[in-house]
């Protein structure tokens, strides 16, 4: 994995970087691929991603601040799921951005996924952010009537069309075709939109206004929260502890830092500490956190079902005009190629990560990759990955993501399962 997952292509780890075994033909085939030709895994969990597409494993754990979970599964062509935040206990997962952290989970199919899913979602007195039982048994009254649609009480011809009824919203504003590396990654995701509506579902266009800002306010949250958890790996307490020489003191805390952290967190690191000082805490964090709860708002406004956090609880009558989830590209591109994100590609000395001023072209879209994933990490929303096909330029998987209102985890799953099957039977 990236270091403290912080990372989009797997590269800003100690130990190298992982790479992507899917390979352009198939994962049989992989080993066909030249050492120019090598893809990321994507990141920062790029690790679980390959191993779980390799067939090493059947599910693995993630971690997903941002797309950890999501990313290298679309890169891979595996499932990734970012359950909705608090719902799976974070105790013994080492922190980065606490407000935003969640643990995820990969497979190649969707049944022993749900399966890690029910059997890890409870509440955890151990995780201060675990959401309570009440929390759990208003999501289930609310998402009663979502439940009931994909249960088919509706009916005649539930079988041949098991997503009847089911609304699906399409966003413009993070389905900008021009910000998609190729049209061939659209390709897929129209085949995939097409399969939805063969199964009875409704597709519509919505507006989410507010989420292309979602990429600076989340860098900003994000490396502040990092910079205060990651205080405590100082060499007094914790974590790696530089040779003390005579006669300092000072520079003893410095020198661990910067020899214990890489070049990528130390960069957060500063870029964090600078958002949470006396002079920029109003024009960055403050401002971070507007957009944050800007897009929180345009989220929910979209959703059938309210949201089961709110306060004071909302009637848990369906909104007319809401739709029931919303789907959108798992990332701009297929995996970019190793040689393009390495480290020194990737600019890693270079300025602030959502910086304008940052014209590198592969240093920027390495941040840029995760515009489309920002917006449920904000919210908190449960939110998939599934694999879509494979680009028709390059051969590389696709992915296209499904996100639900808080607490629609196994809606969102069950309705996976069911493209799953039609699919199987498309393919036989
Ligand atoms: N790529 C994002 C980042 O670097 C998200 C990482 C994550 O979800 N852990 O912060």
């Amino acid at each position: 994995m990236d270091e403290f997952g912080m990372g989009s292509a797997n590269v800003h780890s100690h130990f190298g970087p992982v790479l992507n075994p899917a390979g352009p033909v198939g994962i049989d085939q992989s080993l066909a691929v030249s050492a120019e030709e090598q893809r990321v895994a994507g990141g920062s969990s790029g690790g679980s991603a390959a191993a779980v597409a390799a067939g090493l494993c059947d599910v693995a754990l993630a971690s997903d601040t941002g797309g950890s979970t999501r990313l290298p599964a679309s890169y891979c062509g595996i499932l990734g799921f970012k359950p909705s935040y608090g719902l799976l206990s974070r105790h013994g997962l080492v922190a980065y951005a606490s407000s935003l952290d969640t643990v995820g989970i990969m497979a190649r199919e969707v049944e022993p996924l749900r399966r890690a899913f029910v059997s890890a979602s409870a509440y955890d007195s151990k995780d201060p952010t675990s959401a309570p039982t009440f929390a759990r048994t208003r999501a289930d009254e609310v998402h009663l009537a979502l439940r009931e649609r994909l249960a088919g009480r509706e009916g005649a011809g539930v079988r041949e069309r098991p997503l009847q009824g089911v609304r699906i919203g399409v966003p413009a504003d993070i389905f900008p075709t021009s910000l998609l590396s190729s049209s061939s990654v659209l390709d897929p995701i129209r085949t995939f939109l097409r399969t939805l509506v063969s199964l009875g579902a409704s597709l519509s266009s919505v507006r989410l206004p507010s989420a292309p800002l979602g990429l600076s306010a989340y860098y900003v949250l994000a490396s502040a929260e990092a910079s205060s958890n990651l205080a405590r790996y100082d060499g007094v307490q914790f974590g790696h502890r530089a040779e003390e020489k005579v006669g300092e003191k000072e520079q003893l805390y410095a020198r661990t830092r910067t020899e214990g952290f890489g070049k990528e967190v130390r960069k957060r690191l500063l870029l964090g500490t600078f958002a949470l000082s006396a002079d920029a805490f109003d024009n960055y964090y403050l401002q971070a956190q507007r957009v944050r709860r800007l897009i929180q708002l345009e989220l929910d406004d979209l959703f059938r079902s309210p949201s089961p956090l709110a306060t004071p609880a909302p009637p848990a009558a369906q909104r007319h005009d809401g739709v029931d989830f919303i789907l959108h590209p798992s990332a701009m591109s297929t995996a970019p190629l190793l040689a393009s994100c390495s480290p020194a590609a990737s600019g890693s000395t270079s300025t602030s990560p959502a910086s304008p001023a940052d014209t590198e072209p592969a240093s920027r879209s390495a941040y840029v990759q995760d515009l489309l994933s920002l917006p449920a990490s904000l919210a908190g929303l449960p939110a998939l990955s599934i694999p879509a096909g494979r680009s028709t330029d390059d051969g590389w998987p696709v992915g296209v993501t499904l996100v639900g209102q808080w607490g629609a985890d196994s809606e969102v799953l069950e309705v996976a399962q069911r493209v799953e099957a039609a699919r199987a039977v498309e393919q036989q």
